[in-house]
């Protein structure tokens, strides 16, 4: 993945209008997206020499001019592009509301919108929406009572509630849909915030602690009753976080595939009826399972313990919570703000609520995201680019090969897997050859809550039935407008939205030297990830398995091991460092992704003279182009989630961290020896 995704989206995607207007710049529905250029000589800070610091010298410049918007936790050229995509799909979104003779998709995204801009509305219904499912969590008079009413609620309000379930490709053989039962359960954004001693982390909880009191008080608790609950619901919480895998530990795909049959699950849970749980996720009719993926199998005697030893009125107070934080962004400005004070403001230090528009916006993205990605594309998405981007992957391509081949640490047998994979990878450029059906998914013009829950239903629906039907490998994880990309490795694809390739990333009024060096290094990126310390697990066929001889495996750790203890020393936030096992996936890609892509330059360009421009030679404006995708802006509190949650590194380490080991860009730059972008040892792993 290119861009760092957080949670804060998720936790924060409603807000009212009346509170941000004052405090957000006004804004306005785009007619067209507007234009800056992928190499911005206004980014640059000259003051800076690029041998002592690049980072700063592309983006200083950028930096400085861009301070981060009162809405957002952090400002960034991905940022402020998404920022951009989402004026223009508001444009869309007020257009199919207000249009007469409507299409089903204009009724549906428009009504979406309208029914989620109308606060006045959401406000008079109060809890309303809420009441039936805290009467019935009320009303569990006994323990096996409570435990039978965990899967109604997985099924009916998506939300934490002790663990996960849904449907993936079975991890040893890509052409099968399972079903999984994953870790889950918890408030916080990661189970370190549970576990971790120090005062930062101990005045969190207690912060966390105030939140769910001011919740439970919200839904008509005495303080006290909160404030016992608030108590019994962090210890539920943090027995479950002692159980869960870290997040290093996650990216093993062995140590998150445990597959057993329904009855081993039982066994080892057996406090919940499986058969009644997973029969209540299922689409009627559909048959019944023989085995699936337990992915932590200590997680889940962890939810045992805890359903059958905490006192029924805990675990009570733990559904009613997260029944009700889980409610919060859709429900009246009372819950939405609460939430945003604790997630947003206090976590991540963003001071204002993103405006209504941007909330409902980003709401239709997630609920109906390629009846609204249509539009997107057919606006802004050309053939011309959509062909120039095809060009460029393959490109890329040929120069992994050619790396592969040239490698002096992998054996010929290795390489000849290494090879297979490379070439069984799908290229999944702007948008999907098939567009989702939402036709079962009602959508109501007034009823803001019940759409959200309806297409929340629709989407666990869509996932439950994958069970025993052929794998769909046209399907996009992502939506078009979004600007990110991403790899696959059990579709053994990568895939570019028509969102990330639009200027100031992919700029078609530029020439190749800042395209390549910005789309570019984005391709190698999402192509190396087939070969980071996860992807690498993975065969041509999508499969966890290991096709590495235990020399090759060794020579890869030990240049992967070169890269971790290089980014460790980069500091992310007051004395905070890197954690580079979870980054490292991440780092391997931009060095190797920003590598592949010059080679692929150099092959686009040979024959060619090119002079310089506004100064820089031909390979200098490869490299500010690559720089300036990363320009950012981060608050500190933001960083300290990041450090945590984030396996991907802070915008300078993502430049410095990549020149440093190119000579190519030392001799573009002629960067001499002792220099600090110019490193003693280079890491090279691709
Ligand atoms: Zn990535």
């Amino acid at each position: 993945m290119r861009a760092s995704l957080t949670a804060f989206a998720a936790a924060t995607l409603f807000a009212a209008a009346t509170f941000a207007a004052a405090q957000v710049p006004v804004q306005k529905p785009l007619e067209a997206m507007p234009y800056s250029p992928s190499l911005d000589l206004s980014s640059l800070d000259r003051s800076t020499d690029p041998c002592t610091d690049f980072y700063q010298f592309s983006c200083g410049g950028w930096k400085k001019n861009n301070p981060i918007p009162s809405d957002q936790a952090a400002w960034s050229v991905y940022a402020k592009l998404t920022n951009d995509n989402q004026q223009f799909l508001w444009g869309i979104l007020e257009a199919a509301a207000k249009a007469k003779d409507r299409t089903p998709t204009q009724q549906k995204i428009g009504d979406y919108f309208s029914a989620c801009m109308d606060t006045a509305a959401i406000d008079r219904r109060g809890i309303d929406p809420l009441k039936p499912a805290l009467a019935r969590v009320a009303a569990l008079k006994t323990r096996p009572a409570l435990i039978a009413a965990i899967a109604g609620i997985h099924h009916e309000i998506p939300g934490a509630y002790f663990f996960n379930s849904g449907t993936d490709q079975d991890a040893v053989d890509s052409n099968t849909i399972i079903a999984v039962v994953e870790a889950g359960g918890l408030g916080l954004p990661d189970r370190d915030y549970y576990v971790k001693t120090d005062a930062k982390s101990v005045t969190i909880r207690e912060q966390y602690a105030a939140y769910i009191v001011k919740l439970l008080t919200m839904i008509g608790e005495p303080e006290n009753q909160a404030k016992t609950d608030a108590a019994a619901i962090l210890k539920i919480e943090t027995a479950l976080a002692n159980a869960s895998l870290t997040r290093v530990e996650r990216r093993d795909p062995h140590k998150t595939y445990h597959k057993m049959s329904v009855a081993d699950l039982q066994a080892l849970t057996p406090a919940i009826q499986w058969p009644v749980y997973l029969s209540t996720q299922r689409p009627p009719g559909s048959a019944t399972l023989a085995s699936l993926n337990v992915a932590q199998p200590e997680f889940m005697k962890a939810v045992q313990t805890e359903l059958t030893t905490e006192p029924l009125p805990a675990l009570q107070a733990y559904l009613r919570f997260h029944v009700t934080t889980a409610a919060a962004p859709s429900i009246s400005h009372a819950f939405q703000q609460a939430q945003f004070d604790f997630f947003s403001t206090t976590l991540r230090g963003i001071p204002a609520m993103p405006p209504r528009w941007k909330q409902c916006t980003r709401q239709v993205d997630r609920s109906l995201g390629e009846a609204l990605g249509q539009e997107f594309v057919r606006l802004t998405f050309s053939t011309d680019m959509k062909a120039k981007t095809q060009l460029m992957t393959g490109q890329i391509e040929a120069a992994m090969q050619m790396e592969i081949e040239a490698l002096d640490w992998m054996s010929p047998d290795t390489k000849k897997e290494a090879l297979r994979k490379l070439h069984a990878i799908r290229n999944k450029i702007g948008y999907p050859d098939t567009w989702r059906d939402y036709s079962t998914l009602t959508i109501q013009p007034a009823d803001y809550f019940g759409n959200v829950l309806h297409a929340a239903s629709f989407q666990d629906a869509r996932e439950w039935n994958k069970l025993g039907k052929p794998v769909d490998r046209n399907e996009w994880g992502m939506t078009p407008p979004t600007v990110n990309a991403y790899f696959n490795p059990q579709m053994n694809d990568i895939n570019f939205p028509a969102g990330v390739l639009q200027p100031p990333l992919y700029d078609a009024k530029l020439d190749d030297a800042p395209n390549y060096g910005n789309t570019g290094a984005t391709i190698g990126h999402e192509l190396t990830h087939a070969f980071d310390d996860e992807g690498r697990q993975f065969d041509a066929d999508g499969n966890l398995k290991d096709w590495w001889t235990p020399a090759d495996a060794k020579g890869f750790e030990d240049r992967i091991n070169c890269v971790r203890d290089q980014y460790a020393n980069y500091v992310i936030v007051d004395d905070i460092h890197i954690n580079s096992k979870l980054t490292s996936g991440e780092d391997v890609a931009d060095i190797g992704g920003t590598l592949l892509a010059y080679i692929a330059w150099q092959k686009q360009i040979e024959n060619k003279r090119l002079m310089p421009v506004d100064g820089f030679n031909p390979d200098q404006r490869f490299f500010v182009g690559m720089a300036q995708w990363a320009c950012e802006n981060n608050r500190p509190e933001n960083l300290r989630v990041s450090a945590l949650t984030n396996p991907h590194s802070p915008g300078f380490a993502r430049i410095n961290g990549v020149v440093t080991n190119l000579p190519e860009f030392q001799q573009a730059f002629g960067c001499k020896v002792g220099q600090p972008m110019v490193k003693a040892k280079v890491c090279k792993v691709w």
